[in-house]
């Protein structure tokens, strides 16, 4: 940990705290919901009163999630929500978490993230930059309070482990990620069966969605962005969700040449005339939070997202411009 008097004022905080109110950010994914459930398990163990917070819209979870135990995530914010510590994971900014009903004027909030852009907006902030996912922080912070790992909190920390790290393939995997894996195992992950959970079992019509996106795929400045959009039209089609396009950019960034990788769609949760868009960038030469940042938004840099009113054309092109900035 980079930062040890932020650890430690945390691992007190979470200590000293009696009712904690844990949330994440919107469209909760891998990292968002492992850490969530992970702290939830950890600080139960410890003997706490922690309520997990998930907006309604988020239901059901995508799919990859939906088998982590989270029976007890509740939908409405507590009604004593403004006497509860309130702990946001995997959470950039405040912004990002749609409950308005967490903003308690006065609250104690613990941030506990690992994006570089984090706003640092809590009263206090354990923000671990070289951390893979949040869940690593989280898995730390259990060793440090003394909880011992149940077979549900491992498995709700492997999958922000492996969501985050592209399956330990991506540059911030080091030998902390694996030795948290060794231990998760240990502590009875079933490694194969996540892995059928999470990137197998594909609903049909996101095969459907991939095959439009891949369709519709273009390469722009020499190839050095591939980039794919796909209407509210596709969705609709399809009967897929949102959440199906979850791996699309990746595969966009497999291809040969590409620096940075870009879908962008329009869907039932954008508002008229927004596309949200995904960026990833394939090494360190550019860095798309950047790119995210200019477009109002955020993330790491080898994965960042924005909304935009920029339609396809325009969009790639304001992509294409700033990746040549970054260049020169
Ligand atoms: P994804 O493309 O998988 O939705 O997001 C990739 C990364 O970018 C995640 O770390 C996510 O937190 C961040 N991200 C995506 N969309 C936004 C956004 O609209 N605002 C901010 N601040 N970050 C975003
Ligand atoms: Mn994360």
């Amino acid at each position: 940990m980079s930062d040890t008097v932020a650890f430690d004022a945390m691992r007190d905080a979470l200590r000293g705290a009696e009712r904690l109110l844990l949330v994440t950010h919107e469209h909760p994914d891998g990292d968002a919901l492992g850490s969530l459930i992970g702290m939830h398990g950890v600080l139960t163990a410890l003997g706490k009163d922690a309520v997990m917070f998930v907006a309604p819209e988020e239901f059901p979870l995508p799919y990859e999630y939906d088998w982590l135990e989270h029976h007890d995530i509740v939908t409405t914010v507590p009604a004593d929500a403004a006497e509860r510590t309130i702990v946001f994971l995997d959470c950039g900014s405040i912004d990002r978490n749609p409950a308005d009903g967490v903003r308690c004027p006065g609250a104690t909030l613990l941030n506990i993230d690992h994006h570089h852009d984090n706003t640092r907006f809590g009263t206090l902030n354990l923000v671990v930059e070289d951390a893979s996912c949040t869940a690593e922080i989280v898995w730390t912070l259990a060793h440090a309070l003394d909880v011992g790992l149940t077979r549900r909190v491992a498995e709700a920390l492997y999958v922000g482990l492996i969501t985050d790290t592209g399956r330990f393939m991506y540059e911030n995997t080091g030998a902390p990620a694996h030795e948290m894996a060794a231990e998760l195992i240990e502590a009875g992950v079933d490694v194969a069966f996540v892995y059928r959970r999470v990137y197998e079992g594909w609903p049909e019509p996101k095969l459907h969605l991939v095959a439009r996106a891949l369709s519709r795929t273009e390469r722009f400045g020499d190839g050095r962005l591939t980039f794919a959009h796909l209407f509210a039209d596709d969705f609709a089609q399809t009967a897929a969700l949102d959440s199906h396009t979850e791996g699309i950019v990746d595969m966009l960034r497999s291809v040969d040449g590409t620096k940075v990788a870009g879908l962008a769609r329009q869907h039932s949760g954008t508002a008229a005339g927004q596309w949200k868009v995904s960026l990833r960038a394939s090494d360190d030469d550019i860095d798309v939070s950047a790119i995210a940042r200019a477009g109002g938004g955020g993330g790491h840099r080898a994965a960042a997202g924005f909304t935009t009113a920029l339609g396809p054309a325009e969009l790639a092109a304001f992509l294409d411009e700033q990746i040549a900035a970054q260049q020169s």
